[in-house]
């Protein structure tokens, strides 16, 4: 059975002779299995490519595909799910966040016991910073309410696939690519493993905070119009209000004989629902503007090189 490894790469020059060793104490250990690792190197701009080449020219389970330019993990993965020939496919990330000794027994999950997907979630946010644990929660919370996939709190990409669930996974060619939900959206049986929270080995994140929360946006965008129908309903909760409150100026004037005044509310008035009125445009905004780069088709990556198939020169290391 062929296992293929899936690893996104964006600068991992340091990192990448460490997940090798560890990987290789792993997949040294699993007899029955025959190996491919994948690398997708994310347009980096250091030495990461490079490496790859060497590895992949002393190792022939090694292959990789290089994109023109960053695409983002998401692409990056799409690409090595792509690429990989595997029975079965993993993906992991290069920093050894995602512990390779739980390998043996995802793929026996897959293999054995009638799953089509082994995942991997974080049992604690532990060595993260508050803000950013705060701000995932609410999230997860708020993500869930609005959509009828699950999208589970601390989910990781770390994940082992069969050729059924990896095909399915394919078959979505959308540009705006949210894998947490496309994961859960697809179905079939998924195990579930927990880990704690494990410190990258070498360099550094690639997230930042601002790039999280657009993540996330772009995570509800893909999978709920839920903030349409949100906005609907603020405004007829608003239309409702203004009939009484006119019903109750009309009253108070004919009852009590109020002269109309009050410019000051007026002018709160009109700013508050000027206020509404941006914001649910941005919200329709955003909705058009997805339409409009998935309207594009573009590719979700480029290319630049890749293992050559007819070099047969590199060495075997089994
Ligand atoms: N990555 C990528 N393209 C990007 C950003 C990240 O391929 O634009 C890869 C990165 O090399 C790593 C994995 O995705 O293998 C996870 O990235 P990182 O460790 O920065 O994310 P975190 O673990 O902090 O969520
Ligand atoms: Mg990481």
């Amino acid at each position: 059975m062929l296992l293929s490894i899936v690893v996104p790469c964006y600068n991992e020059q340091e990192v990448i002779p460490f997940f090798l060793e560890e990987l290789y104490k792993i997949t040294d250990k699993m007899k029955s299995y025959q190996f491919e690792i994948v690398f997708v190197n994310d347009g980096s701009t250091d030495r990461t490519l490079h490496d790859i080449k060497n590895y992949a020219r002393t190792d022939a389970q090694i292959r990789y595909v290089s994109f023109s330019r960053n695409f983002g993990k998401e692409s990056a993965i799409y690409a090595g799910l792509h690429k990989a020939k595997g029975d079965l496919v993993a993906v992991m990330d290069a920093d050894l966040q995602d512990p390779p000794s739980l390998l043996p027994d995802m793929c026996h999950a897959v293999e054995a016991e009638g799953y089509d997907a082994a995942a991997t979630r974080r049992s604690s946010r532990r060595g993260e910073p508050v803000v950013r644990s705060v701000f995932a929660k609410l999230f997860y919370k708020l993500i869930n309410k609005m959509t009828e996939v699950e999208i589970v709190d601390g989910a990781r990409d770390f994940r082992v696939m069969s050729r059924k669930y990896v095909n399915a996974l394919l078959g979505m060619k959308e540009y705006n690519r949210f894998s947490k939900g496309l994961y859960s959206w697809v179905g079939f049986r998924v195990k579930w493993f927990s880990y704690e929270n494990v410190q990258r080995a070498a360099g550094h994140t690639k997230w930042s905070f601002w790039s999280l929360f657009q993540y996330s946006i772009e995570g509800i965008a893909a999978f709920t119009t839920t903030p349409l129908v949100l906005a609907s309903f603020v405004g007829l909760i608003l239309c409702i209000c203004t009939v009484l409150a006119v019903l109750f100026i009309i009253v108070r004037r004919i009852v009590f004989g109020d002269p109309v005044d009050g410019w000051a509310s007026l002018a709160c008035l009109i700013t508050f629902m000027g206020g509404c009125q941006m914001f649910f445009f941005g919200i329709m905004g955003q909705y058009i503007a997805k339409m409009y780069l998935e309207n594009k088709r573009r590719p979700i990556y480029i290319v630049d090189e890749e293992t050559d198939e007819t070099d047969h020169s590199a060495v075997r290391r089994f």
